[in-house]
């Protein structure tokens, strides 16, 4: 059982389309999963459904090297879904890649899911004790089995059902008997948007880069405790829960959504270049340049750099063939990937004393390297300002926040911090600054991962299994 809860932290991407008619649909979620692999990069799948069949594939890799002409080739029908997913190391496993496709009493039925319950270790128990098997650890697979577990011919009856028994976050894109359906949890903590095309076919994605890169308009975003149910006659809502908050996730505004995506009617470069005009305005002091660690620091750089009227410059060369660092193991590892991700403009930084704008602290890993190599390279002074609070708490709602044991700011003051990562002065933003930064209403937002303020109560041990592999 321990095995389980490896998997409980996944971040994703997941999209759906719905047509009136017969169609290519394979291009057209490949193209949205690609403006999405920001938020997965580990997996990607698709399904597509025509008139009792259903097509899926699905393999580990990114979406470009899992899909290509040939084998979307047969994805012809009216409504598919795609999902591209990344989750904690013990996890990279084929059968734990999305969509998840079941056969059951009403035929075939499709699930991409982002997020996380967490009550999932319990609910999964209490099946198998039941006789139920599984052929997955994705907390997903929980969800299918009580849909088709509760269906007694009303699909809508028996998801609303379903998402009674399951608790934390999560939005859902789902095939089932023909219709396609969007789903967020009843805080509202995972993001997802309806959007339409010219030609009238429905998607519901994570992020509004996706409706965009379909030329798509945007409809709205599907609201908490809601479920969005798309057929031939149009879109159709239905609430299941009505009774909790809205908490949309205050680290998709930080570092986890694409800049170019709207959030609860919010752009997210914006948000971001104000992060950075509010940091700057905490400074009274000024610096020769300001500079960001590419490329999740860059919007609140140039926030900074406007604010102060500071030159903005480029002091990292990012090297586009390497991916994301967070994921190597050790911190040996992740050392080396950085000195590999990034290079330094010499030319730039020598005896100037520098701002380094990043989005967030997580393990401190990253920027006590760039320090580093900075000083090492001639900075005369390296100061860090960081256009989010302190992430001293875990995430159980979809971000891959590691457990508090690796979390810095959980153990270690932020003196503490800047003598760790070298910096000669570090700042990060209140959590008030942060709000207003973001303009959404205070307690509209979760920030969890900063306050320790969980919008429901949270177990106690399952980042203890989680995480332990760090
Ligand atoms: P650290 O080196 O402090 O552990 O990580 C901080 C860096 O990781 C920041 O530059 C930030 O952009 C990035 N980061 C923050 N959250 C996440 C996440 O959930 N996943 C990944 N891959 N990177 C993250
Ligand atoms: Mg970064």
């Amino acid at each position: 059982m321990n095995n389980f809860f490896d998997k409980l932290h996944e971040e994703c991407g997941i999209v759906g389309i719905y047509s009136k008619t017969y169609q290519h649909l394979g291009p057209l979620i490949y193209d949205a999963l690609i403006s999405l692999q920001h938020r997965g990069q580990e997996s990607a799948g698709i399904a597509v459904y025509h008139e009792g069949v259903m097509m899926h594939y699905k393999n580990m890799g990114l979406v470009r090297d899992v899909f290509n002409e040939e084998n979307l080739r047969p994805f012809n029908g009216n409504v598919g879904i795609g999902h591209c997913r990344y989750s904690t190391i013990g996890s990279a496993e084929r059968r734990n890649a999305q969509p998840l496709v079941v056969e059951f009493k009403a035929g075939t039925m499709a699930l991409a899911h982002n997020g996380n319950l967490i009550n999932a270790v319990q609910i999964r128990g209490e099946l198998i004790d039941e006789g139920f098997s599984f052929t997955s650890t994705s907390d997903s697979e929980i969800i299918i089995k009580l849909i088709a577990i509760h269906y007694k011919g009303n699909p809508l009856e028996a998801i609303k059902k379903a998402l009674a028994q399951v608790e934390g976050g999560y939005a859902l894109v789902l095939i089932v008997e023909g219709k396609l359906y969007g789903i967020r949890d009843p805080y509202g903590l995972r993001p997802l948007v309806l959007g339409q095309t010219k030609k009238g076919d429905y998607i519901l994605a994570s992020e509004t880069v996706a409706l965009d890169l379909l030329e798509a308009t945007f409809i709205r975003d599907v609201d908490k405790g809601e479920i969005i149910e798309i057929d031939d006659s149009g879109y159709h809502s239905h609430y299941f829960d009505t009774t909790k908050p809205m908490n949309l996730c205050g680290f998709e505004f930080v570092y986890f959504s694409r800049p170019d995506s709207d959030l609860a009617g919010k752009n997210v470069y914006q948000v971001r270049v104000e992060l950075g005009k509010i940091l700057a305005r905490g400074d009274k002091e000024k610096y020769d340049l300001v500079a960001a660690v590419p490329e999740s620091g860059v919007p609140a750089a140039i926030g900074y750099a406007i604010e102060s009227d500071t030159v903005y410059s480029s002091v990292f060369i990012k090297n586009k063939y390497i991916g994301r660092t967070f994921t190597d193991p050790t911190q040996e590892g992740r050392e080396r990937m950085l000195r590999l991700k990034l290079s330094i403009l010499k030319s730039n930084i020598q005896g100037k004393r520098i701002v380094i704008v990043d989005d967030s602290i997580v393990r401190g890993t990253t920027l006590r390297s760039i320090i580093f190599e900075l000083k090492k390279a001639g900075a005369k002074e390296v100061h860090v300002r960081i256009s989010s609070p302190p992430v001293g708490f875990s995430c159980f709602f979809g971000i891959d926040t590691p457990s508090k044991k690796s979390l810095i700011a959980a153990n270690m003051s932020v003196e503490e911090i800047e003598e760790y990562i070298g910096a000669d002065s570090l700042r990060f933003l209140t959590s008030d600054e942060f709000v207003e930064g973001v303009g959404l209403p205070e307690d509209s937002l979760c920030k969890a991962c900063f306050s320790g303020e969980y919008p429901m109560k949270v177990p106690k041990t399952h980042n203890k299994y989680v995480f332990e592999k760090y």
